[in-house]
Parts: structure tokens; sequence; C-alpha cells
């Protein structure tokens, strides 16, 4: 009778170590993150949705439910996340914010502001280059192995596999654009959103948008852009699942330029649901498009 007792009581207790540790991210990206590196140890609930556009995204009154019963919320930084505070206030969070982008270098760009000076921007997507990811995983890893240090085999043993396979594809990548004339490597995006990758392979890139999606370009931008893509012969124009395709499809049409399938920049997607498939979504559709 006792050894049963014993035996219901470790049953019980080993239920209790299994519940899952409850962490948000700020978007869909960021969750596949976590839930690589977390596996079953955690349950990750995304902020903003898939193909939802965080740069315009609001909290509704359950989002802020949800956060508040996490005890992580790991969010990209570098200004992504322009409503972070105002959520952080607003749900009382009182859980670890953890910044994955901290070790990283962002990259800044010029970009023709009001009153027609130039300030420089920085970029936040940087889950596009692989070697940023990598360096978000670390973060990741760190954080998690914090807050569950009973997990901190498992962590490691998630990210070291998920790095491996980061790097391989990192790789193929690197070995499919170089053989690629530089010369055609160019696209025109939606928003400037892909400017990581282009850096990490050398892809010149137009985006019809700045870094943020709130402003749809004017007339006369739309024709300085159409211009440019007939000058410089670029040959692929992409629409993006957050974005609406209307623009893409009219530069199209007033050029030469083919149009590629939707890239997912800002958001999975139901057939890319994880930062794995994106990735090679992404670049095989650029690819595709450049040969
Ligand atoms: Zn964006």
């Amino acid at each position: 009778m006792r050894k049963h007792l014993l035996a219901l009581l470790l049953a019980v207790s080993s239920v209790a170590q299994a519940a899952p540790l409850k962490v948000a991210a700020s978007f869909s990206v960021l969750a596949n993150l976590v839930q690589e590196i977390g596996g079953s140890r955690v349950e990750v609930s995304s902020l903003v949705g898939m193909d939802e556009d965080a740069h315009i995204w609001q909290a509704k009154p359950a989002d802020l439910k949800k956060l508040s019963a996490t005890s992580i919320f790991f969010v990209n930084g570098l200004g992504f996340e322009g409503w972070l505070k105002r959520v952080e206030q607003a749900s009382a969070y009182k859980g670890h914010v953890v910044t994955v982008s901290k070790n990283i270098k962002p990259r800044q760009m010029a970009e023709a502001g009001h009153e027609g000076h130039n300030h420089g921007h920085t970029d936040p997507h940087a889950w596009h280059d692989p070697q940023a990811v990598l360096l978000m995983v670390e973060e990741i890893k760190l954080a998690l192995t914090k807050a569950d240090p009973a997990g901190a085999n498992q962590y490691a043993q998630n990210a070291s596999r998920f790095k491996g396979q980061i790097a391989e594809l990192d790789q193929k990548t690197s070995t499919a654009f170089a053989a690629i004339p530089a010369a055609n490597r160019k696209l025109v995006t939606s928003h400037d959103a892909l400017g990581y990758l282009g850096a990490r392979y050398q892809l010149q890139l137009l985006p019809l948008q700045s870094i943020s999606t709130e402003a749809e370009p004017s007339a006369r931008q739309m024709a300085a852009l159409i211009r440019e893509i007939r000058k410089n012969n670029i040959r692929a124009v992409f629409a993006e699942n957050i974005s609406n395709p209307k623009l893409i499809a009219q530069i199209a049409s007033e050029t030469q330029a083919k149009v590629g399938p939707p890239l997912y920049t800002d958001a999975l997607s139901k057939k890319a649901p994880s930062w794995l498939a994106m990735f090679s979504h992404n670049t095989q559709a650029i690819l595709d498009a450049l040969k």
C-alpha cells in the first residue's frame, strides 16, 4: 500500500514537472525559433499571428490576457515592435522580457525622411540573415535555461541541432546565389524587409515601401521606381504575404520584370509554418526568378 502511495506521489510530481513553461513571442517567426529550442518543455504563444503585419498590429484584450499568463516574453527589438511598451503596460507584464537581437549588429539604412532630409533607420528584419538567427537562438537558449534549469540539456541539444540545420541551409544558399552573376542579383520587394538577406548573399534590393508598411508609395515614387526597374533591367518583383499585391502587379505590367511567388517576410504562413520553411521558400523563389 505504502509502495503504491509512493508511486502515486512520484507520478503526480513528474506530471507537475512536465507542465510546460508558458512563454510568449511577439510574432510568428520568433515564436517558431522559441519552439525549436524549447521543444515539448515550452508552450509558446505568438501575439502577432501568421500572415499578420506586426508593423501595424494592435493588441486586443485577449492578447493582453494571453501575454500576462507567460513568464518570458521574447521580442525581436531593433524597433520592430513599436507597440511593445504599450502592450507591456496594458498587460501589467510581470515576466521577463528578452530581446533576442541583443548581440546582433543592426543594419542601418539611409531613408529619405520628412522635409527631404535623410536620417538613418535601424532595420529590424534581422531574422532573414541566418548568421543573425544563430545569435537569436543563443539568446533564446540562455533565457529558457535560466527560467527552467532542469531543461538545460534539452535546450542545449535542441539549439545545437537547430543551429546545424541553419548553418547547412546558409551554406547551400550561399553556393546557389554565387552561381548567379552579380549583375543579375537584383529584385524588387514590397517593403524593405530583406536587407539582411540581401547583405548576406549580395542581392540588390529595391523596396517599394520603406522598412515599415505604414505608408504606401505616392504616384511619383511609383513612376520613379518603374524607371529604375527599366533602367537597371531588374528581372523579378515580389509581393509579400503581409502586403497588398496590387502595386507589385502594376509594376510588373509596366516593366520587363516578372512577378515571383509571394515572399514570407514578417510573418509565417500555412505554406511556410517554420523559420526553416520560410527561409527555404524565399531563397528558392528568388533563385528561380533570377535564373
Ligand atoms: Zn517589416
